[in-house]
C-alpha cells in the first residue's frame, strides 16, 4: 500500500515538473511538440503535444497504423502509455480510446495539451512484427526517433506545421536531414506538416559522422555502433562509391541537396529477425547487425544504393495513394513493382554500370532473382499482388524485390529494343520525375497508359500481358537483345553421382544417401544403399568443409570411364557402421537445370553495342 502511494506521488511530481517545463502559448497555427530525452523512466520517453486551438466539441487523436514504404500494418498507437488530454489548468479532459491507434477527446475546445509516454519497439516485451528500420529505440546511449512512432496528430489536421523541441543529453548529437536550430541543450525543428515530420527520422547519440559532397548533394553518414566495431568514415567510402555511380547514371547530379544515412547497429547476438532500411525523401534509416568488416560495409553499400533510388520511385514518381497518404487506412497502389522493383533493379544496375560488379557478378545477381522469383506464386499478376499486399497476398510481398526487379529490367530492355537503343528506363524515369515530382501524382490506374503515351504503343500490350496478366516475362527474347542466352530450364549432361538423393547426418557430420529409387546406371554399378554415409571420395576425406573442393576437383578432372572410388560407412542392423569401398566407372547423366543465364561468348556487334548501353560492360 505504501509502495502504491509512493508511486502515485512520484508520478504527480514528475507530471507537474514537466508541465512547468513545457508550457508554451497555444496558438491557431501549429502543433508544439516536446520530447525530453533526459526524462526517460522505465525505458519510456515522455511526449507532450500542445495542439492548435480548437473550436470543436470533440476531436480524434491518431497515431499511425501504417507508414509509407513498409506495406505492412504496424499499429504505432499500441506503444502509447499513460495517455492524457489536459486543459490549460492541467486538469484531465475525458478521453476514450477507440482502438490501438485512436483516442476520442471530449470537450476539445478546452484542450491545451496531450501527454503520454512511448515504449520503444526494440525493447517491447513481445515480438512487434515491426520491420526494425521502422521501429523506435530509447536507450541510455542512443535514441532512434522515427517520429511517427512517437508523435501523433489530430484527425483531419495533419497538414498543419509542427514545432518539435528535443531536450537532449549532454554530448549527444541529433543526426537528421531536417534543418533545425541546434542549441547546447535543446534542438528546435520547424516542420511543415505531419508527413514531413514522419519523413524525417532523427538519431541522437554520441556522434560518429562523416560528410561528403556527392553529385551536388551533401551526404551525411551517422553511425551508432555499440561496440565500435564499424565506423562512419568507412561506411562513407563504400556509400560514396555507389552514390557516385548513381549520380552518373542519373546524368551527373543527384536529385536532392542533402541526404542523411542513419545507421543503427546492434550487437550480432541481439540482432532482430531481419535487417535492412526504410526510405525517406532525404534520408534513410539502416538497422544493421554489427557484422565484421567487408560483410557489413558491402551490406551498407547495397542497401543504401536501393534506398537512395527511392528518391526517384516512389518519392518523385507516385500515385495519389502515396501523395495523400492515409496513416490509418491507406489504399494500396497497383505499382509496388515500380516503387520497390524498379528501385531494386536500378540499385544493382548502377553497380554493374560503374564496374562495382563485373559481368559474372551481375549475372549472378540476376540469376539469383530468377531463382527466388520461382519460389513465389507465378499465377498472381504483379498489379494484383500489389493492390492486395496488406491482406490476401501478404506472402507475395518479397517477390517485388525479385520478380518486381526483373520486371523493371524487362521494361528497360523492351524500351531499348523498341527505340533501337535511343531510349532507356532511366529516360522514362527522368521524364516522369520532371512531370510529377514530389508534390504531384499520377492516377494509379492510368500508369500504363501514361507510359505508353510517352513511349511506344507496343508497351500497352506488354503491360497487359506481363504486369496486369500473369504471362511470364519474356526473358529469353529480351536477354537475347543484349547478348545473353537464357533458358528457363535446360537438360544438361554432367558426370553423374548416381542420381541419388543426398542428405546430411548431423551426428556423424557426414553426407548421407537418403533415397536410391531413381538411381541411374552409375548408381547401380556403384551399389549405393540408403543410409550410406560418405567418408572418402577418390581417397580424399569428405566433410562439410571439404565437400565443395572435392566435388569441384571431381567435375573438373574426371573423364568418362575413369575409375571412381568412394569409401562409405554403411549402417548395420545393430546400429554400428561398417566401412565399405564402392567402385564404378565415371559416366554422364542428364539433369534439368533451372534459369540458366549466360553472356553469349560470340555476341554480334549489335548485341555488344546494346549490352554496353545497358550495363556499360
Ligand atoms: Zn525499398
Amino acid at each position: 500500500m505504501k509502495f502504491f502511494q509512493t508511486v502515485l506521488f512520484t508520478v504527480f511530481v514528475a507530471g507537474s515538473a514537466l508541465a512547468q517545463d513545457f508550457a508554451p502559448f497555444q496558438n491557431e497555427e501549429n502543433y508544439q511538440v516536446y520530447m525530453d530525452l533526459k526524462a526517460v523512466t522505465n525505458d519510456e520517453l515522455p511526449v507532450e503535444i500542445v495542439p492548435p486551438l480548437l473550436s470543436a466539441d470533440s476531436i480524434e487523436f491518431q497515431m499511425p497504423r501504417i507508414v509509407p514504404g513498409t506495406y505492412d500494418v504496424h499499429n504505432y498507437g499500441r506503444f502509447v502509455q499513460n495517455f492524457k488530454a489536459l486543459n490549460s489548468k492541467g486538469e484531465e479532459l475525458k478521453a476514450r480510446r477507440l482502438d490501438d491507434n485512436r483516442w476520442m477527446i471530449l470537450n476539445a475546445s478546452k484542450l491545451y495539451k496531450i501527454t503520454y509516454t512511448i515504449e520503444d519497439t526494440y525493447d517491447y516485451e513481445e515480438s512487434t512484427g515491426i520491420f526494425e528500420p521502422a521501429g523506435t529505440s530509447v536507450e541510455d546511449s542512443v535514441f532512434l526517433l522515427n517520429n511517427f512512432g512517437f508523435v501523433g496528430y489530430l484527425k483531419g489536421m495533419d497538414d498543419m506545421p509542427f514545432e518539435l523541441t528535443v531536450n537532449k543529453i549532454e554530448g549527444f548529437y541529433g543526426s537528421t536531414s531536417l534543418v533545425g536550430d541546434l542549441g547546447e541543450s535543446q534542438d528546435v525543428f520547424e516542420i511543415e506538416n505531419y508527413f514531413t515530420l514522419h519523413d524525417n527520422p532523427i538519431m541522437y547519440c554520441v556522434p560518429d559522422t562523416a560528410t561528403r559532397m556527392v553529385g551536388g548533394a551533401e551526404v551525411l553518414v551517422s553511425l551508432y555502433s555499440p561496440n565500435n566495431v564499424v565506423s562512419a568514415d568507412e561506411c562513407m567510402k563504400h556509400i560514396s562509391e555507389v552514390l557516385d555511380a548513381t549520380a552518373d547514371y542519373l546524368g551527373g547530379t543527384l536529385p536532392v541537396e542533402k541526404y542523411a544515412v542513419l545507421i543503427y547497429c546492434v550487437p550480432l547476438e541481439e540482432a532482430g529477425s531481419s535487417y535492412g532500411a526504410l526510405e525517406h525523401h532525404t534520408s534513410t534509416v539502416l538497422y544493421m547487425p554489427e557484422f565484421d568488416g567487408e560483410r557489413f560495409y558491402s551490406g551498407v553499400r547495397d542497401i543504401t544504393a536501393h534506398e537512395f533510388f527511392h528518391i526517384i520511385t516512389p518519392l518523385n514518381i507516385h500515385s495519389e495513394m502515396i501523395n495523400d497518404f492515409n496513416f490509418i487506412d491507406p489504399e494500396m497502389s497497383e505499382h509496388i513493382w515500380l516503387y520497390e522493383g524498379v528501385t531494386e533493379y536500378n540499385s544493382h544496375l548502377v553497380q554493374a554500370r560503374s564496374g562495382i560488379y563485373d559481368l559474372t557478378e551481375f549475372t549472378e545477381v540476376l540469376k539469383d532473382k530468377l531463382d527466388q522469383a520461382d519460389g513465389f506464386n507465378t499465377d498472381i499478376p504483379l498489379t494484383i499482388a500489389s493492390k492486395f499486399t496488406l491482406d490476401f497476398f501478404k506472402d507475395e510481398y518479397m517477390n517485388f524485390y525479385q520478380k518486381g526487379a526483373l520486371a523493371g529490367m524487362c521494361v528497360d530492355l523492351k524500351l531499348m529494343e523498341l527505340s533501337n537503343g535511343e531510349y532507356r528506363l532511366v529516360d522514362l524515369l527522368k521524364e516522369l520525375g520532371d512531370m510529377y515530382g514530389p508534390d504531384t501524382f499520377f492516377v494509379d490506374e492510368n500508369l500504363f497508359e501514361i507510359i505508353t503515351e510517352h513511349t511506344y504503343p507496343e508497351m500497352r500490350e506488354f503491360f497487359a500481358r506481363h504486369f496486369e496478366g500473369a504471362e511470364p516475362l519474356p526473358y529469353a527474347e529480351l536477354f537475347e537483345t543484349v547478348g545473353f542466352s537464357y533458358w528457363e530450364e535446360l537438360e544438361i549432361e554432367q558426370l553423374t553421382l548416381g542420381n541419388v538423393e543426398l542428405g546430411f547426418n548431423f551426428e556423424t557430420g557426414r553426407l548421407k544417401i537418403e533415397e536410391t529409387q531413381e538411381m541411374d546406371e552409375f548408381g547401380k554399378e556403384m551399389g549405393w544403399m540408403p543410409g550410406d554415409e560418405i567418408m572418402e571420395f577418390n581417397g580424399q576425406p569428405v566433410d562439410l568443409a571439404t565437400i565443395s573442393d572435392v566435388m569441384g576437383d571431381f567435375y573438373e578432372n574426371t573423364q568418362v570411364g575413369d575409375k571412381v572410388e568412394i569409401l562409405v560407412a554403411r549402417p548395420q542392423e545393430d546400429g554400428e557402421y561398417k566401412e565399405k569401398k564402392l567402385k564404378a566407372k565415371a559416366q554422364l547423366g542428364t539433369y534439368i537445370e533451372q534459369n540458366i543465364l549466360q553472356a553469349n561468348p560470340n555476341p554480334t556487334p549489335e548485341q555488344i553495342e546494346r549490352r554496353k548501353l545497358w550495363i556499360n560492360q
